[in-house]
């Protein structure tokens, strides 16, 4: 039987396993369908308190995870399938059929930005395709950058690229966006931003440079392919929360999220932390703090039973 289990090695799941780890709670850390999480897509992570110079997406994951095994996280490369959650012990089985018992869950398992399946679209992520403004925007001063979507995301990150850009445009593929009036507007009347309706992105360019040059563009409408010249593209087409496992036994938003009080679930011993829970703020920073909540939960849940 285990103490804590932690589904997740993002800056929620690593946050919490130091923590608990800390308290002497020896968690059990699976690592997920992306060990890491999403700042493992990202290169220089600018907005990361205490890193002035910027820091690797992947090397600030591998200093948490070192940071949690130091205490004794112990860690499975192994995804959670299944979570049976209606009794005292809490049951989570593996992708391979094990089933292990435990008196605490966190769930870190995040969301999983969507991405259009263009042929040239993942092997430029990172190298100019993102799906976060705030993570990527400042790399690209005075160039031309493009944001696809017409929903509330894609209207701030649009709004916050004009810092940065000397254009963005937002390529939409119907001719009125989804986004609130407020945000909508707001993006209309910013002279940097141009909207391209009644489109859609058909490919990624590179020219053999092997980050992004350009885009191939489709006007709905008319047919028309035409090749829009940018730095980058934004993909902000929603996410996905990974809660698929709970469907029918955690309470859950319209779009998946979990929903929770704090960390904590309606199942006492169960809480969730970063962006499986959140899809407002979706901040490795945001993430780490309810991790280190969700341990804290953990802990005195499980002193209360008396097993701590
Ligand atoms: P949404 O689902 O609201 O919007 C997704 C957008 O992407 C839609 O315009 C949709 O087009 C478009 N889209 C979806 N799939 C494709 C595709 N394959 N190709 C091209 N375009 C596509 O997601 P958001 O992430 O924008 O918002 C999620 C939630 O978070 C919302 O409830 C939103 O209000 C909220 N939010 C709130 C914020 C705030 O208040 N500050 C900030 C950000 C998000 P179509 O319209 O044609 O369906």
């Amino acid at each position: 039987m285990e103490n804590v289990i932690i589904l997740g090695t993002g800056a929620a799941g690593l946050t919490a396993a130091i923590y608990t780890a800390r308290a002497n709670l020896s968690p059990l850390v699976l690592d997920g369908i992306q060990p890491g999480g999403q700042l493992t897509t990202t290169s220089d992570v600018e907005n990361f308190p205490g890193f002035p110079e910027a820091v690797d997406g992947n090397e600030l994951m591998s200093r948490m995870r070192a940071q949690a095994e130091r205490f004794g996280a112990r860690f499975q490369f192994n995804v959670a399938s299944h979570a049976d959650l209606s009794d005292q012990p809490l049951l989570v089985t593996l992708d391979d059929g094990k089933t292990l018992e435990t008196r605490t869950l966190i769930i870190a398992t995040g969301a999983t930005a969507k991405y259009m399946g263009l042929p040239h679209e993942q092997k430029l992520i990172g190298r100019g395709v993102s799906a976060c403004a705030t993570c990527d925007g400042a790399f690209y001063k005075n160039v031309p950058v493009a944001v696809v979507g017409g929903g509330d995301t894609a209207m701030e990150e649009a709004n916050f690229l004009t810092r940065f850009a000397s254009v963005v445009y937002v390529i939409h593929r119907r001719n009125e966006f989804r986004a609130s009036k407020i945000m909508a507007d707001r993006a209309l009347k910013n002279p940097k931003i141009r909207v391209i309706w009644d489109s859609v992105v058909e490919d990624v360019l590179d020219v053999g440079k092997n980050e992004v040059t350009g885009l191939k563009v489709r006007n709905l409408k008319t047919n028309d392919l035409s090749t829009l010249d940018v730095n980058a593209l934004f993909v902000a087409i929603g996410h996905q929360p990974n809660t698929a496992p709970f469907v029918g036994q955690l309470d859950m938003n319209e779009k998946g999220y979990l929903l929770t009080e704090s960390t904590r679930t309606k199942i006492p011993g169960v809480y969730a932390a970063g962006d499986v829970q959140d899809p407002v703020y979706r901040q490795a920073i945001t993430a780490a703090g309810t991790g280190c909540m969700a341990a804290i939960e953990a802990e005195r849940f499980l002193e209360s039973q008396g097993h701590a």
